[in-house]
């Protein structure tokens, strides 16, 4: 319940995947010698190989604006909780971004279901959410938010699904800020560009948690109630959840620093934390901390 009931949405900063799926990416394939590292959630793999057609599936867009207008729809309907979250991350970074210099730009989410395609190649819930520079677009399958819960074992509150949403958010704001190359140039490994990519996604991500309750509408109204304990566990439930560690100790049944892309889950709390904690942008410099 972590939005405020009379908070209005924006259902226009979500699209659905199905008309893209259509467009001249499946036909075309044009983009195929395109090497890119997507930067998703848990995967650093380019999706270059998987550039089948895909499913169409039916456009969600008509029926968000039917079912989402207000926190009350957000807090009881997992797509309408993408929604708000989308408009109060945005909203947070129309304001904190120029404050550091800098001017944001929205994007939207691609909300589909099964798979799209992509400019940056397939979207499923194999490779997870993630953030495609190419089309800079944002891919969500919101039946995902159940699976960080059931094959993560996030817990199953609302922020550890915003955190998710705030994160991939944190990769287009670094793209803003031309910061995306460090993850093309140095994919893998414990201290790699990649993994301080993605640890820096997770201070940004801690940033927006951090400015979400003075966040508001275009009413004025703030998109979220201030933050519990409860509301940071969950999101560090998740981040954690999606450490390499984590993930290569269930996956793999050992631990290989050397292939790490994203960071162990001690290093993804501890960076959300400290963008929690101490919401700027300078405290979110990966790249030159020493240790992570
Ligand atoms: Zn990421």
């Amino acid at each position: 319940m972590s939005f405020n009931d009379n908070a209005s949405l924006d259902t226009s900063q979500v699209s659905g995947g199905g008309g893209r799926g259509r467009g001249g990416l499946a036909v075309g394939g044009g983009i195929g010698g395109l090497l890119i590292v997507v930067v998703g959630l848990f995967f650093g793999v380019d999706l270059t190989g998987g550039s089948n057609p895909g499913t169409t599936t039916p456009d969600p867009s008509s029926t968000l604006a039917q079912e989402c207008r207000t926190g009350a729809d957000a807090n009881t309907n997992v797509d309408c909780r993408l929604v708000g979250t989308v408009n109060s991350v945005q909203a947070y970074w129309a304001t904190a971004l120029p404050a550091a210099g800098a001017t944001y730009v929205r994007v939207n989410t691609v909300g589909y279901q099964g798979q799209t395609q992509s400019a940056c190649g397939t979207a499923s819930n194999a490779v997870g959410p993630f953030y495609c520079p190419t089309d800079k677009l944002v891919y969500i399958d919101t039946s995902f938010f159940a699976e960080l819960t059931s094959r993560f074992g996030a817990d199953g509150g609302a922020l550890a699904q915003e955190y998710v949403v705030a994160h991939e958010y944190g990769h287009h704001v670094q793209d803003i800020l031309g910061l995306l190359d460090n993850a093309q140039r140095d994919p893998q490994g414990a201290t790699s560009g990649a993994v301080r990519t993605e640890l820096q996604a997770d201070c940004l991500a801690g940033m927006w948690a951090n400015g979400a309750a003075s966040t508001k509408d275009e009413n004025g109204r703030a998109y979220l109630k201030p933050l519990t304990q409860r509301d940071i566990e969950s999101a560090l439930s998740a981040a954690s959840a999606v450490g390499d560690d984590r993930i290569q100790q269930k996956s793999q049944g050992g631990v290989n620093p050397e292939s790490w892309t994203h960071g162990s889950a001690a290093q993804r709390q501890r960076w959300f934390t400290t963008g929690y904690t101490k919401g700027s942008l300078q405290a979110c410099d990966t790249f030159s901390a020493r240790t992570l």
